[in-house]
């Protein structure tokens, strides 16, 4: 495509009057950073009372204040931090039980018109390879996903350009949903595509909730507007902070309700990130009458060609990762908590107790890497975007998962249920939901373990249902007798039965 034309597009992808529309009637937004910094301003630790109190508004299923959770942030003793992780614990467990999800990455384009500094594939790179994957391609690796790793949700990955664009991206999920695969009982497929790309017009949200997107994924990469502006070049889409802060309220407008927001944790002080994300959650709560489906904690990693993650100044610590994402749990409740294989894992296993929900695995982020590599990982760095840090398969995770008691849920029930937005979040709050859930996990479970584990997989993983069955019988009898219809033709062969 020639420079001009990409310029063309790239001058009209912003609607202004879709950004002015959500500012606060004196022209200010949601984030209010004097505001962020009186909070940050040093202060005593609280109390433990205090800070009980808290944890006990945040086991009720409710949302933090930012006062709320910058008091958290401010807590020094190495007791009362055990207490948290245990309360973040014991909330994802009210509202998730022991269910883990699990997704892949599939990118789907490298060509991008921004230069965010710290991203392997911004325009500027000349050390990456481009490309935009064919329809065919498509296909091609989306069997591979379905039909040699059983994975049954992705979250779809492009880059911004104009050969990549909303009708692109629409095309790419009807193929994608296309795909049924033979497995060795049953059948594989895509049952939820999630997107991860830039933000976008109404319009053409609208197209993609047409098209039965999942969640839809905006990291704001960092709320400190100083930040974003140095990171973000002026002369490019990206560089539009306010565009990027609004994506979700027109996500809200074009019928999308479940919107997963993010930090990119390394560009700025975390301290500050939380605080401003929390006032996205309730900016979100108060104009889309709920808060993000889900918060990413995606992490700075090295990426080919691309000083700037070599050392940079707000680099986070293992450490204050763990207490980034056991605050993050503490203050949004109810929301899906996802860790991605950019993270080793050992790590992985430190977060799991404390609140996660989701993680991926046997993840490839190279552009067309899943059929060329037979389902193995790609690390070639000049064809992906950064450098993954957990590079085992779905089935060692799977594994690992259920030995640590957690089911891997492959439901994609609720969403077809019209269970999304303000009503899976209601009813996942009173628990209501989870009854449903723990079902479709149990049926889900074992579609994958007949289709595609391991024989160590399957039998740790087997040894789980038989527990979770038996569990079910004694506190669901009613639901019981229908459960185990299902689940007894699923043994049979057949797939896609669910609550
Ligand atoms: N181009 C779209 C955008 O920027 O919103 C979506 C795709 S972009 C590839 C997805 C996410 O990757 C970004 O939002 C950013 O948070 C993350 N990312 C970029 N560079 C990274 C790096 N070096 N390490 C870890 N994550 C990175
Ligand atoms: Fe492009 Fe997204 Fe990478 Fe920025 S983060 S360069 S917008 S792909």
């Amino acid at each position: 495509m020639e420079a001009t034309a990409i310029r063309k597009w790239m001058d009209e992808r912003i609607a202004q009057d879709e950004i002015d529309r959500y500012l606060r009637p004196d022209g200010a937004d949601y984030v209010n950073d004097a505001e962020i910094a009186e909070l940050l301003k040093p202060q005593p630790a609280p109390e433990a009372g205090r800070v009980r109190e808290i944890l006990a508004k945040a086991e009720s299923i409710v949302a933090l204040s930012q006062s709320e959770l910058a008091e958290l942030m401010r807590v020094e003793d190495s007791e009362l931090w055990e207490e948290m992780k245990a309360v973040a614990g014991r909330i994802k467990h009210k509202v998730y039980d022991n269910r883990i999800v699990t997704f892949a990455p599939l990118y789907l384009s490298s060509k991008c018109v921004n230069n965010c500094v710290y991203c392997g594939l911004r325009a500027s790179n000349g050390a990456v390879v481009r490309r935009v994957l064919s329809q065919a391609e498509i296909e091609a690796e989306v069997r591979a996903l379905a039909g040699q790793l059983g994975h049954k949700r992705l979250v779809m990955v492009y880059g911004e350009h104009p050969e990549s664009g909303v009708d692109y991206i629409a095309e790419s999920l009807a193929t994608t949903y296309a795909v049924k695969v033979p497995t060795r009982r049953g059948f594989g497929q895509i049952r939820r595509a999630n997107v991860n790309a830039a933000p976008m017009k109404i319009d053409e949200l609208k197209v993609l909730h047409r098209c039965g997107l999942g969640t839809f994924q905006v990291f704001q990469e960092t709320y400190d507007r100083r930040q974003y502006a140095r990171l973000h070049p002026a002369n490019t889409i990206k560089g539009n902070f306010r565009w990027r802060i609004y994506c979700m309220h027109r996500a809200q407008d074009a019928g999308i309700d479940d919107n997963g927001c993010g930090v990119l944790y390394g560009l700025s002080d975390w301290h500050f990130e939380l605080l401003a994300q929390q006032a996205h959650v309730l900016e979100m709560e108060r104009y889309c009458g709920i808060g993000p489906h889900t918060l990413s904690f995606p992490r700075l990693e090295p990426a080919v060609n691309t000083p700037f993650v070599e050392n940079p100044r707000w680099k986070v610590s293992d450490d204050d990762f763990e207490k980034i994402v056991v605050l993050s749990r503490l203050a949004v409740p109810y929301t899906g908590l996802i860790i991605t294989a950019r993270e080793s894992p050992a790590m992985r296993r430190r977060l799991l107790p404390l609140g996660v929900t989701q993680m991926d695995a046997s993840s490839n982020i190279g552009v067309g890497a899943y059929a060329a590599e037979g389902g193995q990982q790609d690390q070639r760095s000049e064809r992906q975007q950064f450098e993954l840090g957990d590079p085992r398969s779905l089935d060692e995770v799977i594994r690992e998962w259920a030995e640590a008691g957690c089911i891997t849920s492959f439901c994609t029930a609720g969403y077809r249920c019209g269970r999304t937005g303000k009503c899976i979040m209601d009813l996942l709050r009173t628990g209501a939901e989870g009854k449903f859930c723990k079902l479709n996990a149990i049926l889900t479970f074992k579609e994958w373990l007949d289709d595609f584990a391991s024989p160590e997989t399957a039998a740790v993983g087997q040894a789980l249902i038989d527990q979770e069955l038996a569990q079910v019988a004694k506190r669901q009898p009613v639901a019981y007798p229908q459960l185990k219809a299902y689940y007894d033709r699923i043994a049979a062969g057949e797939r896609d039965l669910y609550f």
